[in-house]
Order: C-alpha cells, then sequence, then structure tokens
C-alpha cells in the first residue's frame, strides 16, 4: 500500500491531476485543493487498491472540487470502477468516464495484464472487450479478470457521452 500522491500538472486549457498509490483512511484528500477555470483530467491509472473508508472520503472530496468545466477520469482502473459502478457520486455529475483499463490475468505466468479502452467506442460498438488476449509476459491466453457486464455499469448512467 503507498500513501496516496496528487500529482497536478496544466497542459494548455486542461488541468491534469494524476492520483498514485491508495485511496484508503491515510489519503489527505482533504488537502488537495482544486479550483480552477481550467476543464479537469483526473488520471485514475495508478490508483492500486480504494477501501470503504477512502471511498467515502473520495466522494466527499470530489464534491469540493471547483470547475465549471468537466471532470474527464481517464485510464480508470478497476479498483476505481468497482466504486463509481457501487457509490452514487464517486463520479460527480459533472464527471465523464472517458477511458478506462480492463485486467487479463494469465494462470499460466501469474501476470495481469491490462488493457485500455475508450467509453465511447465500447458504446458506440466501435470496439468490444475480449474475453481473453495473449499474455504480456508469455503470449498464453490470459482471461478477462472482471465480469464485463457489471463492470461496464457506469456506462449506462454515464451521461455526459450520449
Ligand atoms: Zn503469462
Amino acid at each position: 500500500m503507498k500513501t496516496l500522491r496528487v500529482l497536478s500538472e496544466e497542459k494548455g486549457k486542461k488541468l491534469h491531476l494524476r492520483f498514485v498509490g491508495s485511496i484508503d483512511e491515510d489519503a489527505a484528500l482533504d488537502k488537495v485543493k482544486v479550483s480552477t477555470d481550467k476543464s479537469l483530467v483526473m488520471d485514475m491509472g495508478e490508483v492500486d487498491s480504494i477501501n470503504s473508508c477512502g471511498g467515502r472520503e473520495w466522494v466527499k472530496w470530489i464534491r469540493t472540487v471547483e470547475t465549471k468545466q468537466q471532470v474527464e477520469f481517464v485510464n480508470c482502473s478497476s479498483v476505481f470502477l468497482d466504486y463509481a459502478n457501487m457509490i452514487e457520486g464517486f463520479v460527480p455529475s459533472n464527471g465523464v468516464i472517458e477511458s478506462f483499463n480492463v485486467p487479463y490475468y494469465c494462470e499460466a505466468c501469474d501476470h495481469l495484464s491490462l488493457r485500455i479502452f475508450q467509453s465511447r467506442d465500447i458504446r458506440d460498438h466501435k470496439s468490444q472487450i475480449p474475453n481473453s488476449i495473449p499474455c504480456d509476459k508469455c503470449k498464453n491466453p490470459a482471461e478477462v479478470d472482471v465480469i464485463v457486464p457489471v463492470f461496464l455499469k457506469f456506462l449506462k448512467k454515464d451521461k455526459g457521452l450520449t
């Protein structure tokens, strides 16, 4: 478990926030003040775990984020999506999950491979989530490590993309 770090970087008209580590009781989210005229991009790809305490703190914190623009969530890890699917308000009403990682587990070498998908492509049926992919490490088939319809629940309530 790593203590959460939030790295921010301005890229043109967007403010990027990168979350690295665990969202848990030690994540000092209350110290992260966000107030901007720019649109926000939150990169959740390096969030490796969330616990219920951290999840509650997150919901409180996300409400304090001040922006009139849209909040894009990118590279969402499967733990982040589990919470986004489970908890109302985890992704704010002006938030959109743009892209997410799907984990694939290889039994042969115990390696987890990740594939990134764009929500829009899945919704528009331009791409599909395959049941298996070649393992990044040993090239044996790695099986999808989530229940896809449950995992994609957020697509239905994510109004921003329609
Ligand atoms: Zn493998």
